[in-house]
């Protein structure tokens, strides 16, 4: 008698909820509707889900409310309830549509991260629990952007760590990753500022490494920089349609596009630190002390030196300022350094992985910039991403005529004929 071959397991398919997409309990149904099709069309399905609507916002504003300096161990007890609630209100649900559902905090999940509450980097995958429930014909919910210390605490992946659970979850179950969100993929600009911007089909990781770094929310940078180490590709899509989104993965039929997107922030704040001497050791000692403090700083200018002194500029989190100041307050006084803080300042970037080879997209900038009566306070390039500090109230403008200007090589990011 002829035994039947053993199926292979069926590939695990990562499939991560946003807080617009779980905001509201028929919200929450749609997301299980969605969670039950994918399995019932064979595959393993874990869902992780972020909190409802603005839920990690009032939870904060909540904090703020009863403390000037809540306790980050504290802070991370408390957001970390938001994605609970998700994942056991979706679990409940998807019972309800006759499948079994089964959903786990993130310490439940084997996510193990380091001991930098409010911010932490996941460490280490231990994904046996969810493995077993996936055995046992379960869809998986886990709680998105969160983790346990190696000390044992409840820590948070920062703003936005959803995206990061769930491409790290998948690359530890070897599975396929979607996130799903409130518009239909990664977009030629934020499509609430520019309504005329347009889907990318494809992006590569290294230009969605610096898209995310600048401000394209759409995705966290950590995700981002997870999937890159990983070799995972990341489809993102909407929750609300079934089009086809964007890809985060390499094409080499495509040739690099010389813009594929501008990304604007107005989340950060700059400092500056005045009169530094000029001896080695000096910015060492600064950006020493600021990643103590795990401060994120972004861009860094020194200008020339004159007389034996400089001026250091960075951006960081606006987010990150009153510790920033605890920071560098004690280092200024020591080393007689004045400092100032700029928080009424946006940024602007264009990102295209051929401009590297193209000359004049800069001036281009610039000149566009410079057209709308628009100054520029700093400016810092990579090879594939220019960006201009500009005022933050005129952000939107400046994104808008941009995405004008660029128009031509915007439609070759999509592989579409160029308007003329
Ligand atoms: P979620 O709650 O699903 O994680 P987010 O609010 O974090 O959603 O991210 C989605 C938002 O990112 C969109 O609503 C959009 O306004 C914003 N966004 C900014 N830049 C882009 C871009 N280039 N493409 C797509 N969305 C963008
Ligand atoms: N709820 C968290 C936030 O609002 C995490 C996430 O949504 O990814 O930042
Ligand atoms: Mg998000």
């Amino acid at each position: 008698m002829a035994y039947p071959e053993p199926q292979p397991a069926p590939r695990v398919l990562v499939m991560k909820f946003g807080g617009s997409s779980v905001a509201d309990p028929d919200k929450i149904k749609n997301v299980a509707r969605r969670l039950v099709e994918a399995h019932r069309s064979g595959r393993s399905v874990v869902g992780v889900v972020s909190a409802m609507g603005e839920t990690t916002d009032q939870l904060a504003d909540l904090a703020a409310r009863v403390s000037d300096r809540p306790h980050p161990r504290e802070m991370d007890m408390l957001l970390s309830t938001g994605e609970r609630i998700s994942a056991a209100l979706c679990a409940m649900a998807i019972e309800d549509l006759g499948h079994h559902a089964v959903s786990l905090t993130g310490s439940q999940a084997g996510i193990v991260t380091d001991t930098v509450h409010t911010k932490a980097k996941i460490v280490d995958i231990r994904p046996k629990r969810i493995e077993q429930a996936l055995e046992e014909n379960k869809i998986v919910l886990v709680a998105g952007f969160q983790g346990v210390s190696t000390a044992l605490d409840v820590t948070t992946l920062g703003r936005g760590g959803s995206d990061t659970t769930a491409v790290a979850l998948a690359a530890a179950l070897g599975g396929d990753c979607e996130i799903y969100t409130d518009v239909e993929g990664v977009y030629t600009a934020d499509p609430r500022i520019v309504p005329g911007a347009r889907k990318l089909p494809v992006v590569s990781p290294l230009e969605m490494l610096e898209m995310a770094g600048s401000g394209a929310r759409v995705l966290q940078l950590r995700s981002v920089e997870f999937a890159r180490n990983h070799g995972v590709s990341i489809h993102v899509r909407s929750t609300f349609t079934d089009t086809t989104g964007t890809w985060i993965r390499e094409d080499a039929t495509m040739e690099d596009p010389i813009i594929s997107g501008i990304t604007h922030t107005v989340d950060e704040a700059y400092v500056t630190l005045e009169n530094v001497p000029d001896k080695p050791g000096a910015a060492a000692g600064i950006f020493t002390a600021v990643a103590a403090a795990h401060i994120n700083v972004d861009t860094i200018i020194q200008n020339a030196v004159t007389h034996e002194r400089a001026d250091i500029t960075f951006s960081l989190p606006a987010d990150d300022l009153p510790l920033m100041t605890n920071t560098i307050d004690g280092l200024c006084r020591e080393l007689d350094l004045e400092f100032r803080v700029d928080d009424t300042a946006g940024k602007v970037s264009l990102i295209g992985a051929g401009m590297k080879s193209h000359p004049g997209v800069a001036a281009r900038m610039f000149a566009t910039l410079a057209e709308h009566g628009i100054n520029v306070r700093m400016i810092a390039t990579s090879p594939i991403k220019v960006s201009c500090v500009i005022a933050r109230e005129k952000v939107p403008e400046a994104v808008a005529a941009l995405h004008d200007v660029f128009e031509a090589e915007l439609a070759e990011a999509q592989g579409e004929e160029p308007r003329v």
